[in-house]
């Protein structure tokens, strides 16, 4: 089997920032007619990765598609003065995923069974909620973790740059009567994680949570960002709430450092962005390593989850998958593709197809084509 040729399709939306941010859908096509699915969405710049997905299609048209590790290492080392970017490996996550996808198809085996096999029978979401009122019907539908925000002051006045910044009392008070709520709106029996998105510095993320640690988080996430280990560390041992970071770290390579430097509790890895899925599964066997479980990233398409469901599936550390909840995407989300994820109780189903388990309707592709 060969492959013949690649394509991309940009995919209109909910998010909404000045560089546009459409969903990447890849499509690897071969000489026996089995098309491969995959998803390359990294935002902003949908145009950038699309460029980067077209230039790494001249390294695999040609190739066999059942070579999915020398054709990674392959795009990888051919891109590797460029290749530490969230745009470059978000596009060879694209085309890894579709590789898989192919395989499975041709198998007959969906693609945890080809990692070697299910742990789980199903896999364990967390959605998101700004309010208490947001989060207790999130946990009525069955959702068994969500992960609640809390409302942000704004800048300092006259401030226009963002950096990450202190934090006042008044803003730090709010942040823990909201999440309390939050907490008390959905009870002891469904996790609660929230996301500080790097936005103050190391000594105010800590004090915020101190705050937040009668709470009993799941995980606090991006307390401060991703680049400064020694930081995220200093605040791991500072505090005692588990720290979750990785939904901008790329490759083995970017997760060795968090993971062998212990700065973190548990890791984020998203499987679409961070080199697919035999990626993922390698990150998430060093994480095993060190007894850290796997909460991947996944704020993105429903080929993205349907990608994630089979690592999720087949990793033994995995602990939970971010999902967005139906009401909070476009409602066509699901039109996309034949054999959509499903979600029940706040458990997404294993797909039971060969490969990804499910082909794009290019009606709907060409019906929410991304026309920026
Ligand atoms: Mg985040």
């Amino acid at each position: 089997m060969k492959i013949t040729d690649v394509k991309v399709h940009l995919i209109r939306t909910r998010r909404t920032t000045t560089i546009p941010s459409p969903w990447i859908l890849v499509q690897v096509f071969t000489d026996e007619g089995l098309v491969g699915l995959g998803d390359a969405t990294n935002w902003p710049g949908g145009t950038i990765i699309r460029q980067a997905i077209l230039e790494l299609s001249r390294l695999v048209i040609g190739e066999n598609p059942f070579h999915i590790e020398r054709l990674y290492h392959r795009m990888y080392h051919n891109l590797d003065q460029i290749g530490q970017t969230g745009a470059v490996i978000a596009a060879i996550s694209g085309i890894e995923i579709a590789l898989w996808d192919i395989v499975g198809q041709a198998a007959g085996m969906p693609i945890y069974d080809l990692l070697g096999g299910p742990c789980r029978e199903q896999v364990r979401v967390y959605s998101h909620a700004g309010t208490p009122e947001a989060c207790a019907h999130l946990a009525e539908k069955g959702c068994t973790a969500i992960k609640a925000y809390f409302p942000v002051g704004p800048l300092p006045e006259g401030e226009h740059i963002f950096v990450p910044r202190s934090i006042t009392l008044a803003e730090e008070l709010a942040a823990l009567e909201h999440m309390r709520a939050c907490r008390q709106a959905v009870g002891n029996t469904v996790d609660i994680c929230t996301d500080i998105q790097a936005r103050y510095t190391s000594s105010a993320a800590i004090r915020l949570a101190h705050r937040f640690e009668e709470l009993g988080l799941l995980f606090l996430e991006e307390p401060v960002g991703p680049e400064n280990i020694d930081e995220l560390a200093k605040i791991k041992a500072a505090v005692n709430v588990p720290i979750c970071v990785g939904e901008r770290r790329y490759t083995r390579f970017g997760f060795r450092d968090l993971i062998a430097h212990q700065a973190v509790d548990m890791i984020m890895p998203d499987v679409v962005r961070c080199g697919g899925i035999a990626e993922t599964k390698k990150i998430a066997a060093m994480a095993e390593s060190y007894y850290m479980q796997v909460s991947p990233h996944n704020p993105n398409s429903p080929v993205s989850t349907l990608a994630s469901i089979h690592v999720m599936a087949n990793i033994p550390n995995g602990l939970l998958l971010e999902y967005v909840d139906d009401e909070q995407d476009p409602p066509w989300r699901n039109d996309l593709l034949t054999d959509p994820p499903v979600i029940r109780n706040g458990f997404l189903q294993l797909p039971t197809k060969p490969g990804l388990g499910s082909g794009l309707v290019m009606e709907a592709v060409e019906k929410y084509r991304f026309e920026g």
